[in-house]
């Protein structure tokens, strides 16, 4: 039988935390740990010794996940897994990510201390470049087996460092990717907190999240190709505006996500660049981005779809020529219903509030999704501000969702213990 006494040592997850978010703090307050520099290395050493102290076995995968592991019953069994990441955006804050990988160590830890027998053993991931440096999500990719010895070598940055180049600086070959794949037989499930990143729960006061889906997205690189022209002498019946082109799609999205979309649809056109760009020519070319996103996968498909067809309305209306490029398209994923109300029974349990919401932002659990049921705990982001040194949450709000975790393993051990009979898997 599992203690309810048991409970984590928030203290040192506190001391844990104002650690590492010294490794890579900028003069502007601002986090940078972008995947493979000095100072993601300097976070994974420091990972790494934390690990070892605790006492948990340690392994680094061929992906550089940096992997811990409490057994206390039967080794063969499948894991129950906690993970998210270190690595950060440039100016990022202290908590995306790494107080998923804090409170994921700090929950191994409790229960080591503790002895606590458990009937499956508890990892602990913190995967490699979620935040994409390299495209994003390579750690859990590779997790799950989904990177190839293409993909490997054609991943470059913005500046164009190969990510061969960026791992053997930091003394791993990227090759060994290949081999860092999980089979679905050894997880029982993924589990990740994670901070909001939006404004819900902190609008709402609620202290805790349970998620229910994950936006999926697609993400498109657009050019609208008109005439750049004499901006004095060309009347403007005459003109192939490309920048009037993006205007209209732009003031026609808030329609197009009402008639395709549903309450958890965006769509954004977040980065514009204008040919020539200059005050006296009609703007020749425009390139720009659309983001959109939905946890409905015949919605975003939908969208999709509407996308196409208004862009290319557009274009033949106004003489235009337009061409596009898809960047990443991510399927939405739902979390597992036994798992969230696993979590929901934790949280009761602790006579604490919480509110079940969609995650509007992409994950590592959304990949770990491929091959095994996982759930997700959000706290909340002040005033929903992320990827900014604005970013945090309260101390006491960090603190219940650690707890939340805990019990959310422990019960789903216990849950699943009928389960060994039918399935055999030691
Ligand atoms: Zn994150």
């Amino acid at each position: 039988m599992i203690s309810t006494e048991l409970t984590i040592n928030f203290p040192r997850l506190q001391k844990d935390l104002r650690e590492i978010s010294a490794i890579g703090m900028g003069k502007n307050r601002g986090v940078y740990r972008q995947a493979f520099t000095e100072n993601d290395l300097q976070a994974r050493n420091w990972l790494i010794e934390k690990i070892s102290e605790a006492g948990l076995e340690l392994k680094v995968d061929g992906a550089a996940n940096i992997i811990a592991r409490y057994v206390s019953n039967e080794t063969k069994r499948p894991s129950i897994l906690i993970g998210s990441h270190i690595d950060s955006v440039p100016a990022a804050g202290t908590l995306d990510g790494t107080l998923g990988v804090l409170t994921g160590l700090e929950v191994l830890r409790s229960l080591k201390e503790n002895n606590v027998q458990l009937e499956y053993p508890v990892e602990l991931a913190s995967f490699s470049d979620e935040e994409g440096r390299f495209g994003g999500l390579f750690g859990s990719q590779s997790f799950i087996g989904r990177v190839t010895p293409e993909s490997i070598h054609n991943a470059k940055d913005l500046s164009g460092t190969t990510l061969i180049e960026a791992m053997e600086n930091c003394g791993y070959d990227a090759m060994q990717a290949l081999n860092a794949r999980r089979t679905p037989e050894s997880i029982l499930c993924y589990l990740e907190l994670h901070i909001e990143q939006g404004p819900v729960l902190d609008s709402l006061r609620i202290p805790l999240g349970v998620v229910s889906k994950i936006s999926g997205l697609f993400k498109w690189k657009i050019s609208l190709i008109g005439r750049a022209d004499h901006a004095g002498t060309t009347p403007m019946n005459m003109r192939a505006d490309a920048l009037a082109g993006l205007s209209e799609f732009i003031v026609e999205i808030p329609r197009l996500l009402e008639e395709n979309g549903n309450e958890n649809s965006v769509m954004t056109v977040g980065k514009v660049e204008l040919h020539p760009g200059v005050a006296n020519s009609v703007p020749g070319r425009v390139e720009f981005s659309i983001d959109a996103r939905s946890t409905e996968k015949d919605i975003l498909h939908e969208m999709n779809e509407a996308a196409r067809k208004t862009l290319s309305a557009i274009a033949r209306r106004r003489k235009l020529m337009f061409e596009f490029q898809i960047l990443s398209e991510v399927e939405p994923v739902d979390c597992d219903q036994e798992i969230i109300s696993t979590i929901r029974e934790s949280i009761s349990e602790m006579n604490t509030e919480f509110h079940e919401l969609p995650s509007g932002a992409a994950h590592d659990a959304q990949i770990l999704a491929h091959i095994t049921p996982v759930g997700m705990i959000f706290v909340p982001s002040k005033d929903g501000r992320s990827h900014s040194p604005a970013e945090w949450t309260d101390w006491d709000h960090m603190r219940l969702g650690a707890e939340a975790l805990l019990k959310t393993v422990c019960k789903i051990s216990e849950k699943n213990k009928n389960k060994l009979q039918e399935n055999h898997y030691g």
